[in-house]
């Protein structure tokens, strides 16, 4: 107990504020980056010395919003007037700006460098894991963590799973005996897991007896609890304008909701406090994608498609702000991250555009949005066995893995960059991708994630492989309650 207490107080000395004895009693059961955030909400207060009835106020304010939130997932009932909000301050955290692989053999090893010891930092919050190579001094009867990237995974003739593990001082083969993990056929190529376990008789080989992911804390106390100014944001993404797909009606629809001429005086009210939309790539169909493409498009010329489209964006209110990240059918490079658009394409569109990379962190009023746009979906859904039609069970390993695209050398090209920028460091508020055109979204552990759809109708390609998009669905999320409208412009 005293040493919880301790931790409380350091935390709390660290903001600035003095808590009462009977105060910090009641923080012990919290979590170190839980007391950092309930810290920061005494702070906003203005607050110097931490009462005991203070934390109980505050605590019970937070308890309650969190209770709210997974009591009542989406619905449009509750979403409120914002009305009386301040000037959207819209911020990107970070973009793909700088990018510099030069694809030589020191950038991949640089490339994993950076991998590993990012993601070993995040997963060492939960575990304190051995360097593989002081196992040899240890003796069989010893439990310990280790914790590395997964460089190969076999399963043996009698069904136990092999993998090689490798963190900065050696390799270790991990025996995951038959039936006693739950989750092992979540474990990918390339990603980062903790063991648990010890060295067998011959110290060759570690018998796994737990595995983890890094993941992300159970019960996030977010930003949005304090003082937050609102607003709504519209998620969208796969315009694919130049496509014969391209559904130009439901689009014109979606603009005049936007300008407050369609919809029921709720839906008006979301419209008028859209601060801004953000498209998650795809922008346009681009030339030569996919097999056979130019049958199925409307303009045969790129930069014509990203005119086109920005007199679309253009019938969007001034005041609307636009982000907008490329996808693979954008004309930037293929291989992630990806770089903004050109110089010679941002030209086409107007000034509150903004021209982010792929991923990039938006900040919206206070919520954090990661957008990806999501091409590493491809990957997730059939090796985990999941479904096209739920892409949000795929986001959510995303998170689980704090990685955007954690198998390496799948379909999606990743470029050797000096450092990893897929590894999600920083916890979003929401995850936002597109891609597979099918509009879903779930709450993990506090954390929206939103696939957010298309303007395109189903294409040969999609036919041919059984994909079958939902169109012109658009989610707006509340950044004040993180609560989600779909909206249906079909
Ligand atoms: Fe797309
Ligand atoms: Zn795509």
């Amino acid at each position: 107990m005293m040493e919880e207490l301790a931790k409380v107080v350091e935390k709390f000395a660290q903001f600035e504020l003095m808590l009462e004895p009977d105060a910090a009693k009641l923080l012990c059961k919290y979590t170190q980056e839980e007391l950092e955030l309930i810290a920061s909400l005494f702070q906003n207060k203005n607050v110097l010395i931490v009462t005991k009835t203070l934390v109980e106020k505050v605590m019970g304010e937070v308890e309650k919003s969190v209770d709210e939130e997974h009591g009542g997932e989406e619905d449009e009932e509750e979403i409120e007037d914002q009305s009386i909000r301040k000037k959207d301050v819209i911020n990107v955290v970070y973009s793909m700006n700088n990018l510099k692989s030069t694809g030589s053999y020191e950038g991949f090893l640089s490339y994993f460098k950076s991998r590993y010891s990012k993601l070993v930092s995040l997963i060492s919050d939960r575990i304190s894991p051995r360097p593989i190579s002081s196992l040899r001094k240890i003796g069989t009867s010893d439990d310990v963590w280790i914790a590395g990237l997964v460089s190969d995974k076999r399963t043996t003739r009698s069904g136990h799973v092999i993998i090689e593990l490798e963190d900065e001082s050696g390799v270790m083969p991990v025996l995951i005996p038959k039936n006693s993990f739950d989750d092992v056929n979540e474990i990918l190529p390339d990603e980062m897991i903790g063991v648990r376990g010890h060295l067998n008789g011959e110290k060759r080989l570690f018998i796994a007896t737990d595995v983890i992911f890094p993941d992300i804390p159970e019960k996030r106390y977010q930003k949005r609890l304090t003082e937050q100014n609102g607003g709504y944001v519209v998620l969208t993404s796969d315009t694919h304008v130049g496509s014969i797909h391209f559904l130009e009606d439901a689009w014109n629809r979606f603009v005049r909701w936007l300008n407050c001429d369609v919809g029921d005086a709720k839906t008006k009210r979301m419209a008028r406090n859209v601060s801004c939309i953000l498209v998650c790539g795809d922008l346009v169909d681009g030339i030569g994608i996919y097999p056979k493409q130019e049958t199925e498009l409307s303009i045969d010329n790129i930069f014509e498609q990203y005119k086109a489209l920005a007199e679309y964006i253009e019938d969007i209110p001034a005041h609307i702000k636009i982000v907008m990240c490329p996808g693979n059918h954008d004309i930037v490079r293929q291989a992630e991250p990806q770089p903004p658009l050109s110089e010679n394409i941002q030209k086409f569109f107007d000034d509150r555009v903004i021209f982010v990379g792929n991923p990039s962190l938006i900040d919206v009023n206070g919520t954090r949005i990661l957008m990806y746009h999501g091409r590493s979906l491809n990957d997730l859904i059939p090796t985990l066995g999941l479904s096209y039609e739920r892409p949000a069970e795929a986001m959510c390993r995303m998170l689980i893995k704090r990685h955007l695209a954690p198998m390496y050398g799948s379909t999606v090209p990743i470029a050797p960059e000096p450092e990893d920028h897929l590894v999600i460091e920083e916890i979003p508020d929401v995850l936002h991708t597109g891609h597979v055109h099918v509009v879903d979204y779930m709450n993990y552990k506090g954390v929206k994630l939103i696939n957010s759809g298309a303007w395109q109708s189903q294409t040969e390609y999609q036919k041919m492989k059984n994909l079958k998009p939902t169109p012109a669905k658009v989610p707006v999320l509340d950044t004040s309650s993180l609560k989600i409208a779909m909206l249906n412009f079909k």
